[in-house]
């Protein structure tokens, strides 16, 4: 089936990058832990001509005529991430995980508030308070910290003593770049004690809660959580976001995603979206998710066995942080690049309190959502780690040659299922 033809015809040189990068995404093996592939039910949907439609406002509140579809397409989406989540309230209309955070922080802040958030070098994201951000001319980011880097414990007094002092208005939870899980009661217990609303940024692991292969923070009492689709979960490039119970905060959310920020919702990818929530909520999806920790801590074992120093001395997701320049003498992006050679697509980053710079720090980070999907088992995992070690130790020639080999037979061996091409 050849799903590219009028492209092919009408614009050859778009043509062959959307076919260059169908093969880069076949053939090589993508440990980037914030990528998948998505259903090819997923893609018909973003395909669909509900890009074509305007649709300004909420179901049944809409700016424009002709929402009969649109309205079902949304109420739809709505219905399965509450039921995925347990949410009483969902805004799926974000365009990204970044631009969930914005409205989220403007829904319920005033400038000039304070939030507390999770150390970027600790883990954190960009949209936490980095200074490159226009986030921080207009709110105050505070950080928290791991008490203790070899076992990921976050230092929960030090944040109780901080909320007390700076009385922030939200404390934030959340990570791209932590593979433990958190203590959800103390940050609502912190909160609590303080005033704040307990948020959480799920972005990363939102398919292994949805799963069920993670806690839930709604369970412990979290307020909001924000959300990207596309990582974890599998769905769309996207973003969405989930209120515990309050209507009020509900409504503060919904007017600041739009008209506060956005215009007109992109229709397709809710779509997709609802697609992907409708996959989520299977069981085979509980299957993957719990398959995604399984393949980590596969992978982990490796790691351990040959003494590689992992940042929080291991993994209990889908992502580990490889401490390369303690552990074998080389930088991330050395690291990242050798790897690379050999067909494994991870990415260099930073490791807490990292005394080499940002452009090339002490780390690599990689992760197993993406090989889940391709068929991924414990047995191909630990492979890829061995793998990884033998061209991380030797660094020549011969090392990245045979890895080169050994990895495009493990693809050639899991390619992309059917459905998700
Ligand atoms: C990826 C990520 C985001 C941003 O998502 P985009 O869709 O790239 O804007 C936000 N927060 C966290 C924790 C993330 O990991």
């Amino acid at each position: 089936m050849d799903l590219y033809k009028h492209i092919r015809k009408e614009d050859r040189e778009i043509y062959r990058a959307v076919v260059g990068e169908e093969k880069r995404q076949k053939e090589g093996l993508e440990l980037i832990p914030s990528e998948n592939y998505v259903s090819r039910a997923v893609k018909e949907a973003m395909a669909s001509s509900l890009t074509n439609k305007y649709s300004e406002g909420y179901p049944g509140r809409r700016y424009y005529g002709g929402q009969e579809f649109t309205d079902k397409v949304e109420a739809l989406a709505i219905e399965r991430a509450k039921k995925l989540f347990g949410a009483a309230y969902a805004n799926v209309q974000p365009l990204g995980g970044a631009n969930a955070n914005i409205a989220m922080y403007f829904a319920l802040l005033q400038p000039g508030d304070t939030i507390l958030g999770m150390d970027l070098s600790h883990g954190g994201h960009l949209t936490h308070g980095h200074p490159v951000t226009y986030l921080t001319k207009i709110f105050n980011f505070q950080r928290y910290k791991m008490k203790n880097i070899e076992t990921g414990e976050i230092d929960y007094d030090d944040m109780r003593r901080v909320a007390k002092k700076i009385k922030p208005k939200i404390i934030l939870a959340g990570f791209s770049a932590y593979p433990r899980e958190l203590n959800y009661k103390k940050f609502v217990s912190i909160a609590r004690e303080v005033g704040a609303l307990a948020v959480m940024d799920i972005a990363h692991i939102a398919g292994l809660i949805a799963g069920k292969a993670a806690k839930n923070p709604f369970d412990d009492g979290f307020d909001v959580m924000t959300t990207t689709t596309h990582k974890t979960l599998r769905g769309p490039r996207g973003g969405m976001i989930l209120v515990h119970k309050d209507e009020e905060i509900a409504k503060k959310i919904d007017k600041a995603v739009f008209p506060g920020f956005q215009g007109g919702p992109h229709m397709h990818q809710i779509a997709a979206k609802a697609v992907a929530f409708g996959e989520a909520l299977r069981p085979s999806f509980k299957k993957y998710a719990k398959q995604i920790i399984a393949n980590t801590k596969a992978m982990e074992k490796v790691f351990k066995k040959h003494a590689a120093r992992m940042i929080t001395g291991g993994s209990d997701n889908h992502l580990i942080l490889l401490d390369v320049w303690t552990s074998f003498g080389i930088s991330g992006g050395e690291a990242e690049k050798l790897l690379d050679r050999a067909g494994i697509t991870l990415n260099k980053n930073a490791i807490a309190d990292d005394t080499r710079k940002p452009m090339d720090p002490s780390g690599i980070r990689f992760g197993t959502p993406a090989l889940t999907t391709r068929g991924f088992k414990e047995k191909e995992a630990a492979q890829v780690a061995e793998i990884m070690i033998e061209v991380l130790t030797k660094r020549d020639e011969a090392a990245v040659k045979r890895a080169k080999q050994e990895i495009k037979k493990l693809a050639l061996s899991h390619p992309i299922p059917e459905s998700f091409r």
